[in-house]
């Protein structure tokens, strides 16, 4: 490990006494890079956290206001099944020995859309066919052959270890032990969900059913939608199940910064980098914004690739690997969110956690054209005030609309955009304006500053048609001792699937560290 030496000097401005070195330096704390801190400080790496915010989790954090405990982002939680290989959530806080009460959630979704489509997505898998087929009974074979075929890649990844595919041993190891699956998933890597519903389906409007069904986690239609993402949350929704933390959300990341500590590591919140220091062209340490500087044998960066390679690292000097990226992948819309406290009367009885609204199919990928909705007081009551619920609300929005506002005009746009918003829901919720007790809206730009994402972007989609997930990179970048982590690595957006990029990049740093 480098120590305090001249040549250390010349990386900073401003040289300091120098702080001790690490093996790892995590820059953030999101799921993914909490994920990988604590699987490499499981085994005795050196690891050390640093989050530019005041708690960890980034898009899986919380903030609580009047009573009420928000989740920023996520609440529709995959990953917290017993069984199997593809339950990372679990995994990664028993492998610092701590753990999470869970309450599963009987219906994934609650689908309003056009033409009076409006079906529940049950964790009964026979029952969520059943009412789809009831909508479509032309296509009751079609329907089960395209949701199969979703069950046969699950169930190729829910048999083997998921670690690193850029590790040469681990994938020999895993053909030998399952060549069935590795051939299953090598057959559907290049390919996209819209073409394997397209082989099997032919109604317009399921096709269209099936277009949100990918839109609303992957927030492109089914034709761009790797057949291996969609293949993990449309099973899984039906095995492991939705499984709501108890406590909220924000749980996740504080227990496994509580494993992290445990197992050795350490995290330091206000700490945000605004420099990777490389010497020789190998990325050696970091440099924060109060100037500190630490130094570490390898350093992750859980910053979208935007951040990593166009803030931390000088924009001029982007290896062409992760131009090659950019030109292949663009920056999805950020979200409108409202931040709702509403009285518990709003809610008529029998009402799911999560809906998903849309009156128009020619409006599904534009700015407020799909409306999202979690409720997950009705799973945890305890994230609100007695008689009132959370309802969490968002949709598209980019921040381009949301610049160059004077704070009254931006606080007034805010206020028309949400009140659009809430008239929409009545549709569903009757009554919501005349109970809402509490509201905070964010927008893009509160994303971007609250979350440290460019743009405040949800994560990258693809610009155009791609073969599956073969055009996402994994956790090595092309600068030498420098790794990426979370949503901008395969296999993309969503908490458990960044779990699986921890994974993967703690697995592909502990070869290289020898650990
Ligand atoms: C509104 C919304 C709803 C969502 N709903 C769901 C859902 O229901 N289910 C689901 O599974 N997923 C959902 N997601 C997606 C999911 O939340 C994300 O894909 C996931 O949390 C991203 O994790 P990450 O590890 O990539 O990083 P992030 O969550 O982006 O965390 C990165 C961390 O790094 C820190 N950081 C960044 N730059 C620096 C720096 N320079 N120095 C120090 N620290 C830095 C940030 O502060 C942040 O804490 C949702 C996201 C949003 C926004």
């Amino acid at each position: 490990m480098p120590s305090a030496s001249s040549s250390f000097q010349s990386l900073t401005p401003n040289p300091q006494p120098l702080a001790p070195s690490f093996d790892v330096i995590v820059i953030g704390s999101g799921i993914g890079g909490l994920v990988t801190a604590t699987q490499l400080a499981a085994k005795g790496a050196k690891v050390l956290v640093l989050e530019r915010y005041v708690i960890p989790g980034g898009s899986a954090g919380y903030f609580e206001r009047e009573g009420y405990r928000f989740d920023v982002g996520a609440s529709m939680i995959f990953g917290f099944g017993t069984q199997g290989t593809t339950n990372l959530l679990t995994r990664a806080l028993d492998a610092v020995n701590v753990s999470l009460e869970t309450v599963p959630d009987p219906v994934q979704i609650h689908y309003h859309l056009p033409k009076g489509l409006d079906l529940k997505v049950h964790r009964d898998y026979e029952k969520f066919l059943q009412e789809l087929t009831s909508y479509f009974p032309h296509e009751r074979q079609g329907i089960r052959q395209f949701y199969d075929q979703c069950w046969k890649v699950f169930n190729c990844l829910n048999r083997m270890e998921l670690l690193s595919l850029e590790e040469p041993r681990y994938l020999t190891r895993a053909f030998f032990q399952h060549p069935l699956a590795c051939l299953g998933l090598v057959k559907y890597l290049p390919q996209n969900a819209g073409d394997v519903a397209r082989h099997y389906i032919s109604d317009p409007q399921l096709l269209q059913f099936i277009d949100m069904e990918c839109y609303c986690w992957s927030v492109v239609p089914a034709d761009m939608t790797p057949m291996i993402n969609a293949g993990m949350v449309f099973s899984d929704r039906h095995y492991g199940g939705i499984n709501y933390p108890k406590g909220g959300v924000g749980q996740i990341a504080q227990k496994l910064v509580e494993g992290l500590e445990k197992a050795g590591g350490k995290i330091q919140y206000q700490a945000r980098v605004t420099k990777i220091l490389k010497e020789n062209g190998r990325a050696v340490g970091v440099q924060l914004a109060s100037g500190k500087v630490y130094q570490a044998k390898r350093i992750v960066s859980n910053s979208t690739r935007w951040d990593t390679f166009e803030k931390l690292l000088p924009a001029e000097e982007m290896p062409s690997a992760e131009q090659k990226w950019q030109q292949r992948y663009q920056k999805s819309p950020s979200f409108l969110n409202l931040h709702l406290g509403v009285e518990a009367s709003v809610l008529p009885s029998g009402t799911e956690c999560h809906h998903i609204l849309l009156e128009n199919w020619d409006k599904m990928e534009t700015a407020e054209g799909t409306i999202f909705v979690s409720i997950p007081t009705l799973l945890d009551p305890d994230l609100a005030p007695a008689g009132y619920h959370i309802v969490h609300t968002f949709t598209p929005s980019w921040v381009e609309d949301w610049q160059g506002l004077a704070p009254s005009e931006y606080e007034q746009k805010k206020e028309v955009a949400a009140r659009r918003i809430i008239g929409r829901l009545e549709k569903i919720f009757p009554g919501l304006d005349a109970g809402l007790d509490y509201m905070e809206v964010g927008t893009p730009r509160t994303h971007r500053r609250f979350l440290g994402r460019a743009d405040g972007t949800y994560g990258p989609i693809p610009r155009r048609k791609l073969l599956g997930l073969l055009g996402m990179p994994f956790n090595r970048t092309a600068v030498p001792g420098l790794y990426c982590v979370g949503d901008s690595t395969f296999p993309g957006q969503g908490l458990n699937a960044v779990a699986f990029s921890g994974f993967a990049c703690a697995h592909r740093v502990a070869v290289d560290l020898g650990l």
